[in-house]
């Protein structure tokens, strides 16, 4: 077919055709009517009034789709693949994306035609969005900064592509069982993902394992072959990536793994059918499943495959396209900017330099000029025991060419590193590549830093103790390397989607152009003081709340009331993340009451919602505490409903669109020093919530906008964190000088929330009491003064209502525009470029 036609006079028709199909492509109400109609008929085999959810869902999405694809098309023709733009490329092991229907229809500016042709036809835009299940290719946090980040760059119109692992399974579904957690296999794939195009043309071949082998070329230059033992192949799958009322359309480009024959012949010939098909299964095992992070991934080699598997993919891609759009290799680093999305693929420095030396020939000190101009690099942690690290063995086992070219790398770095720092021999030693103090490891980390142009941080107090701790040594060395690029949400989707409500207020109290800039939301600052307004607002909140309120009784026939101060904490549970700090005090507030019932209280509704790791044992437990403390407090009729605690399950983006909206009180309540940024804490407080946190991440930068009146800050900061810890700290004391606390906990360990097995949670209250890493006991006091605090200011609900609205006024900083444009201004350097889709594709 390719060379059927002349390609001139293919594009001809392809307009022609496009010009005649407006009906396809436009965005007018009858087109998108006769779209819908026409893919629930040809494409789902239905009649409207036979149709399922799914097939409604489908039919739209396919509609939708189609006024995507001219967009992408010419986004990927006339921009990213031209040779003198400069492209961003992020390398993610995640993408949090979120359903993708609600998402793209605001993008594409058509909510409210979309609205009206759905009611047209007697169909609620709602309950079509419901139908959608979410790609499941992320954890949490990390895959939403690279999601909003890819929004980002396509609202800002500059060429972009993601690249990234098409998951089969997503992170687990989570239910409950007798209170504890519950995992089933997420195969969000099921009905098809109708926002995927597969690009079977641009396949790449992956090698693993095997050995190396030095050879002579024909000019006598020594040259390295890799023999590997294993081949398999990677697929590419385009996902649309449209920017908010732009043409821009850039591409998220996720890998699956193929067998590279379906069948092995020989084994095949000999009889052995099950051992060729077994084969087939076990390569096409690496993009399986997503591995649920906070658990050790150490000597997983299918996490070290997957790794490598889309690294690889994605910069073969990129050489591929760069040549055959005529450009010099020597010149990659020009073309494209890589950004490593934490240290999962930093493999990618040694892969590039392989392909740059192994395959295009390139003298080594010019690979490692032009790799060092090519990456920047992201570090997500703080941790120094949390930084990844894969044994010497294992990787050297899987990929044996890249362990010579990490040794190689290290050998010259080390020599740099004497440099600055003679007869110092144990900074040689914690800068080296390789940790050497027992078995030996690659350090993702270290290799990332001197692999890179930029290393940033993601708030300012992390990348301040980036500098000053975990990473102080690099520091000295390459200080111009250190930047920070505090965390942004993409205000589409976590503020215009999820609330369309508020959305509807501020536009029409302040116009549009927020949703562009989002500081424009500082106009709203005035309407604080309007009475009017301020009850506007009020009666808003009340509704949102109300359809959270609903949503509970439907799920768990437990009845909260949209009155009450709706507490939220939603997360991955984790020690450091505190989400025990926040249940005992809520044991103690029940104690409380039910010891004083005669005295006013203000009622609360603490909404948890949150997956553990399925290894992480404390974590599970913790759920396990809250769903027993729920059990008890919404079944004693004594305290009069005045609290009431609701564990959601399967926390996703498609449940957290309900519960950002409605929350009051957002709950931040890390151990300072240990979370990096948080992007939970700015959904929070850009829909309206106040903040209870600690000094930590971006809670200090949200605090500094908002004002610290609007925000309840408690708790040890992270050097009186560390100067405790040093100084000895003993959690014990805590349980003897504060009653209340000491009350919460003999309950729990008195059986009282588990009286079949009263030492159920003995190893969470013995952890608390003798050893409690993460200084629960330490905060408790000074987490409840922050607590009344709240609810005195609850009680004065105007002023409560005041403080809300300036949160949102406020929070124009953590816009992912924001952070998108301060990478391309200090990392990514690349230019936007206007799409126009009137030009004939070429
Ligand atoms: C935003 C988000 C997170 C990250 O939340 P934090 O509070 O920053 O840890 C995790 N999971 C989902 C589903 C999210 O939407």
């Amino acid at each position: 077919m390719k060379n059927f036609l002349h390609q001139n006079f293919l594009h001809q028709i392809t307009h022609n055709f496009l010009k005649q199909h407006d009906d396809r492509i436009g965005l007018t109400l009858e087109a998108i009517k006769d779209g819908f109609l026409d893919y629930l008929f040809f494409n789902r085999g239905t009649y409207p009034d036979q149709a399922t959810d799914q097939d409604i869902y489908q039919a739209l999405a396919m509609t939708i789709r189609d006024r995507l694809v001219q967009r992408w098309l010419h986004t990927y023709k006339k921009a990213t693949m031209e040779k003198d733009t400069r492209v961003v490329i992020y390398l993610s092991a995640e993408y949090l994306m979120g359903p993708q229907l609600g998402h793209n229809i605001v993008n594409l500016g058509v909510r409210e035609v979309v609205e009206k042709a759905m009611n047209d036809l007697g169909i609620d835009l709602q309950s079509v969005l419901d139908a959608e299940v979410e790609p499941g290719l992320a954890n949490g946090g990390l895959g939403n900064v690279a999601a909003s980040y890819l929004d980002g760059l396509s609202s800002l119109e500059v060429p972009a592509i993601g690249y990234g692992i098409r998951y089969e399974f997503g992170l687990f579904r989570q239910s409950f069982s007798n209170g504890w957690q519950i995992e089933e296999t997420d195969k969000w794939l099921q009905f098809g993902f109708p926002w995927e195009i597969q690009q079977f043309d641009r396949a790449v071949e992956i090698k693993f394992g095997g050995s190396t082998q030095r050879v002579k070329d024909e000019s006598g230059n020594e040259k390295v072959n890799w023999i590997p033992s294993e081949e398999i192949k990677g697929i590419p799958y385009d996902v649309f990536v449209p920017g908010y009322k732009v043409n821009t359309v850039n591409t998220l480009r996720l890998w699956k793994a193929e067998a590279i024959d379906s069948f092995n012949f020989q084994s095949f010939n000999v009889g052995d059918y099950y051992g060729a098909v077994d084969k087939k299964v076990s390569s096409e095992n690496i993009t399986k499943v997503l591995y649920p992070n906070d658990e050790s991934i150490e000597g997983k080699i299918l996490r070290l495959k997957q790794q490598y598997f889309f690294v690889s993919c994605a910069l073969q891609d990129c050489v591929n396209f760069f040549l055959e759009s005529g450009g010099n290799i020597l010149d990659f680093h020009e073309k494209f900017v890589v950004q490593l999305n934490d240290t999962h693929p930093t493999i990618a420095i040694p892969e590039l330099m392989r392909i740059l030396v192994d395959e295009q020939g390139v003298a080594w000190d010019e690979a490692w000029h032009i790799t060092q101009k090519t990456f920047g690099y992201t570090q997500h942690t703080l941790l120094p025991e949390a930084l990844e690290k894969w044994p010497v063995g294992l990787l050297g086992q899987i990929l044996p060419r890249h362990m010579e070219i990490i040794y190689d790398i290290n050998y010259k770095f080390l020599n740099l590193a004497r440099e600055h720092f003679p007869n110092h021999q144990e900074i040689i030693r914690t800068l080296s590549l390789i940790d050497e103090t027992g078995e030996k490891y690659v350090r993702m980390a270290n290799l990332a830093c001197a692999g890179s142009f930029s290393i940033n941080g993601v708030a300012n107090l992390q990348t301040e103790l980036l500098k000053s701790y975990t990473l102080k040594d690099f520091y000295s060395i390459f200080p111009e390397k250190f930047n920070n690029k505090t965390n942004g949400i993409a205000p589409r989707r976590w503020l215009m989607l999820i609330n369309n409500r508020l959305t509807q207020l501020l536009d029409d109290t302040i116009g549009t152009g927020w949703e562009k800039d989002l500081d424009q939301l500082k106009s709203l600052e005035p309407f604080a003081e309007n009475q009017d307004f301020v009850n506007k607002w009020k009666a808003v909140k009340k509704e949102i709340k109300n359809d959270l309120a609903q949503r509970i009784f439907e799920q768990q026939r437990v009845k909260v009331d949209p009155n009450s101060m709706f507490d939220i904490l939603v997360k991955r549970i984790h020690e450091y993340k505190r989400q025990h700090l926040k249940v005992l005090h809520i044991i103690s507030l029940y104690r409380k009451i039910k010891d004083n019932p005669n005295e006013s209280y203000v009622p609360r509704t603490f909404i948890f919602g949150g997956k553990a790791a399925p290894g992480y044992r404390m974590a599970k437990l913790i759920i396990k505490l809250i769903n027993s403390v729920a059990e008890v407090i919404n079944n004693d009729s004594s305290i009069n409903d005045l609290i009431k605690v609701v564990f959601i399950p399967n926390y996703n983006v498609r449940n957290s669109q309900w519960i950002y909206p409605a929350a009051d009180l957002s709950e931040q309540i890390s151990t300072a020093g240990k979370e990096a940024s948080g992007t939970g804490n700015m959904k929070f407080s850009v829909n309206g919530a106040l903040t209870v946190g600690t000094y930590d991440g971006a809670n200090i930068e949200i605090r500094e906008e908002v004002g610290s009146d609007n925000f309840f800050l408690f708790g040890l900061k992270a050097d009186e964190v560390k100067s405790l810890k040093e100084s000895g700290y003993n959690p014990y004391t805590y349980y003897q000088e504060n009653e209340s606390l000491r009350k919460a906990i003999d309950m729990i360990n008195h059986g009282y929330f588990s009286p079949n097995e009263r030492d159920l949670f003995r190893p969470l209250t013995d952890h608390l009491l003798y050893y409690d890493e993460y200084m629960v006991m330490a905060d408790f006091t000074d987490y409840v003064r922050a607590q009344e605090e709240a609810e005195q200011l609850w009680s004065q609900s105007d002023a409560w209502a005041k403080a809300s609205i300036l949160n949102t006024a406020r929070m124009g900083k953590f816009s992912s525009d924001r952070t998108v444009r301060e990478y391309l201004r200090d990392i990514w350097k690349a230019d936007a470029v206007e799409i126009n889709i009137k030009d004939t594709l070429h």
